[in-house]
């Protein structure tokens, strides 16, 4: 895939990408209505950028699902959340505060400063938001 800087897409596309992955299959406009709390309108345009951008595709009647390049991103968006997320708890937050703050800025976070953390961390494979896997973290000469 096309590199990426991880700040390419607003936070709340990001919020729609980690849902389209967590939903695994075609996913309609009502289903993202309800789970995101946004008048379907606004969903329809928000669906278009990111088709646009080639997150996703439209699949004729039944809704959107992720593209390739889609789910890589969206991946990349929850190894980032739960790499923010694991931080916190580690800093005296609750599992459940740190993934509410987390999600006011994650965002922001670039992919840069998310593999660093994430090494720094020594790779952890678990936080309070899930199992942490390191498909998008490279770091140097040392995949993982
Ligand atoms: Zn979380
Ligand atoms: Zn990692």
């Amino acid at each position: 895939m096309e590199s990426f800087t991880g700040l390419e897409i607003s936070p709340r596309k990001v919020d729609y990408l980690k849902f389209l992955l967590k939903n695994n299959e075609t996913t309609r406009t009502t289903d993202i209505s309800s789970e995101l709390n946004v008048d379907p309108s606004t969903i329809t345009k928000t669906l278009a950028d990111l088709a646009s951008q080639g997150y996703v595709d439209h699949v004729p009647y039944r809704g959107v699902r992720l593209t390739e390049k889609g789910k890589e991103y969206a991946q990349f968006l929850i190894h980032r959340h739960n790499i923010l997320s694991l931080l916190l708890t580690h800093y005296g937050l609750s599992a459940e505060e740190s993934c509410r703050e987390v999600t006011r800025f994650e965002a922001y976070i670039s992919k840069d400063a998310i593999e660093k953390i994430c090494a720094s961390m020594g790779h952890p494979t678990v936080s309070a938001c899930g199992k942490i896997s390191h498909g998008s973290c490279m770091i140097g000469d040392h995949p993982l």
